[in-house]
């Protein structure tokens, strides 16, 4: 147990949180390396939401309200840190959901495809081996895609997210939402917006936009919503991201 006077508790808790998923196999151990990447960028933004990361996910959110055929794709990490938060999500902005892993094995799939029904999402995609179509004909498990989800997919988060996937959904003609701790990743540099924050912290922000705009009805003022995603540029974002890093 983490006592909670522990000046490093949040960060110790989501440690624990990827050491179980790894624990309960489900998660591969680079995952738990990938973390640590990622943890060493949130300790020097100062491991909270920027001003700048605020502004990227508003856009995340407009750009979801525009889409068609909005995916949330979720890997071993983004299901140990977030799954709960994942799920609320998709309900505000009307995604589906899409299992794609970087290791992909068939325990693995079961295990996160079980976690997401025990919390009542029963329409998991991304599961079924014999159903699954793959991007450009690309045969690499980095560009599965399932017929109904990221195959006719618009619009795309991809948390956590490696470089060729990105790739990949991106020369496919997909927007790409990246969450990504590292502002100068090739997934962050490649992407239509990338959210520089903690994934524990950016899928609770986009849910509380998201459910601010439909409050005001603002889900459904196209005008609106486009003016912020055309306001937007990723190289700018970025930019701002990299100038929030503080050495000292
Ligand atoms: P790329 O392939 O895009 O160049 P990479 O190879 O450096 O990136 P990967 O291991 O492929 O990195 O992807 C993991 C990414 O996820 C890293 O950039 C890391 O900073 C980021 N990351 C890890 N944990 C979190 C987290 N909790 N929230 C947000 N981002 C995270
Ligand atoms: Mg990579």
């Amino acid at each position: 147990m983490i006592p909670k006077t522990h000046p490093r508790y949040e960060s110790l808790l989501l440690r624990d949180k990827v050491k179980n998923a790894f624990k309960e196999g489900y998660l591969a151990d680079s995952g738990m390396i990938a973390h640590g990447r990622g943890e060493s960028f949130d300790y020097l933004i100062g491991e909270k939401t920027t001003e700048t990361a605020k502004k990227a996910c508003e856009a995340s959110v407009a750009m979801f309200f525009l889409a068609e055929n909005p995916v949330l794709s979720v890997n071993g990490n983004t299901t140990a840190l977030a799954i709960d938060e994942i799920i609320e999500l998709a309900k505000v902005v009307d995604a589906k959901i899409e299992i794609n892993l970087f290791y992909r094995t068939k325990k693995r799939v079961a295990i996160i495809t079980k976690m997401f029904k025990d919390r009542g999402w029963d329409d998991i995609l991304g599961t079924n081996e014999e159903t699954l179509e793959y991007i450009n004909n690309l045969n690499s498990p980095r560009a599965t895609a399932s017929k109904n989800g990221s195959y006719i997919a618009d619009v795309m988060l991809v948390p956590l997210e490696d470089g060729d996937r990105a790739e990949v959904l991106v020369e496919n003609g997909k927007k790409i939402i990246a969450i990504d701790l590292n502002p100068v990743s090739r997934t962050a540099k490649m992407s239509t917006i990338t959210i520089v924050d903690n994934i524990v912290r950016a899928v609770p922000l986009m849910t509380k936009i998201a459910t601010e705009f439909k409050e005001k009805g603002l889900n459904e003022d196209k005008e609106f919503l486009e003016t912020i995603v055309n306001n937007f540029s990723n190289e700018e974002n970025l930019k701002d991201s990299l100038a929030s890093i503080k050495l000292k």
